[in-house]
């Protein structure tokens, strides 16, 4: 097995990059960087602080022999058990926020991948920019809502974004672009910078790109109009239970050729209430697959197979995850 703590330590890196390397972590729980707050152990935990840094150390990581892992908020992933081998890398320090241009009543907003949306949206709603109202309550990053094309009360995060600046690690080193919005690539949760990953969704190999941060095209508004609509956004989400327990929030895409959605289609089957462990599908909701207390990955994805499972047999629908299931299982 490879022992990725005495690889690091030999390396050159911790004396190259004395604050990257003050921020990793050994064997680092990924129940702590998990909205479902499970996962067992990362063997390294780093977050860069910048653009730099981090394609220096995916460079580092790659030339080590090092499999490296990308997460964002971790609240779109079920972490297996065993955890993930090699290094994960977390974005949390790419998180400035700036507005770009002013023209009419256009606004531009640039941020790092890593800031939270509920960070973003609340510098918008101070700053009278309008257009994120409906991500109010999304947990998250930026770079997690871009890369799963997050979608909230009919909005799309592609109908505001403008463009990504992106590393892109190639065969002999890492090169930085922009790649901004093309018609065509984006669709209902799916986002141009997901086929590179469709190997193994949080894995990053040569030839795989990463979102350091976003530019999205919003609108003026004004402060009161723009915090009265993030609260309505929020409440219904608190009424529909999103918050009562650990999750990552809806567990199934909606697949429109179904005619209704998945959470129906689950109740239909009389599947709520169901559990496995500590695992349950919401009494409350169908599509909602909550963490009770002291569930395990395992008995989460027990539950998932389970359920569709039985829909497909009692329905003919095939229900297909939303959440990514990530590291050794
Ligand atoms: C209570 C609750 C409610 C939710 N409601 C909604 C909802 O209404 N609508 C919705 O769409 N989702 C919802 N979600 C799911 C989740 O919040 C979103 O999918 C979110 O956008 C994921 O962001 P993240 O930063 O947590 O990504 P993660 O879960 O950490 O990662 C998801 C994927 O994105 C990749 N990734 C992350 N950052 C980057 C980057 N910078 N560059 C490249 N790849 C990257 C990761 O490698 C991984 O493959 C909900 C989740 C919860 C817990």
């Amino acid at each position: 097995m490879l022992n990725v703590r005495k690889i690091w330590e030999n390396s050159n890196i911790p004396a190259l990059w004395p604050d990257l390397a003050a921020s990793v972590r050994f064997d680092e729980p990924m129940a702590l960087h998990t909205s479902f707050q499970v996962g067992g152990p990362a063997d390294l935990y780093v977050e860069p602080s910048g653009e730099e840094e981090l394609g220096a150390l995916g460079e580092a990581l790659f030339s080590l022999g090092i499999p490296v892992s990308l997460v964002g908020g971790g609240t779109n992933l079920l972490v297996s058990d065993k955890g993930i081998r090699g290094a994960v890398i977390s974005l949390a320090r790419l998180s400035s926020i700036r507005k770009g241009e002013e023209t009419g009543g256009s606004r531009i907003v640039t941020a790092g991948a890593g800031v939270s949306m509920e960070t973003l949206v609340e510098w918008c709603a101070d700053r009278d920019i309008s257009g994120l109202e409906r991500f109010a309550g999304l947990p998250g990053t930026l770079g997690g809502a871009a890369f799963m094309n997050a979608r909230c009360y009919d909005l799309s995060l592609s109908e505001v974004f403008l463009s990504a600046r992106v590393l892109y690690f190639g065969p002999s080193g890492y090169t930085i672009m922009t790649v901004p919005k093309r018609e065509g690539e984006w669709d209902y949760k799916k986002s141009p910078f997901q086929g590179v990953k469709a190997r193994h969704p949080v894995a990053l190999e040569r030839g795989d790109s990463l979102i350091a941060s976003v530019t999205l095209s919003l609108s003026a508004g004004s402060s009161p109009d723009i915090r009265r609509e993030m609260e309505k956004y929020r409440a219904d989400r608190e009424s529909k239970g999103h918050f009562r327990y650990p999750s990552a929030g809806s567990m199934f895409k909606n697949d429109r050729s179904f005619g209704k959605p998945s959470g129906a289609i689950i109740d239909g089957a009389g599947l709520k209430g169901f559990s496995v462990g500590g695992a349950r599908v919401a009494d409350w909701h169908g599509n909602l697959v909550i963490n009770t207390g002291g569930a395990t990955a395992s008995d989460i994805r027990t539950l998932v197979e389970e359920v569709r499972r039985r829909v497909l047999g009692q329905t003919g629908f095939n229900l297909e995850p939303e959440v990514i299931f990530a590291g050794e299982w």
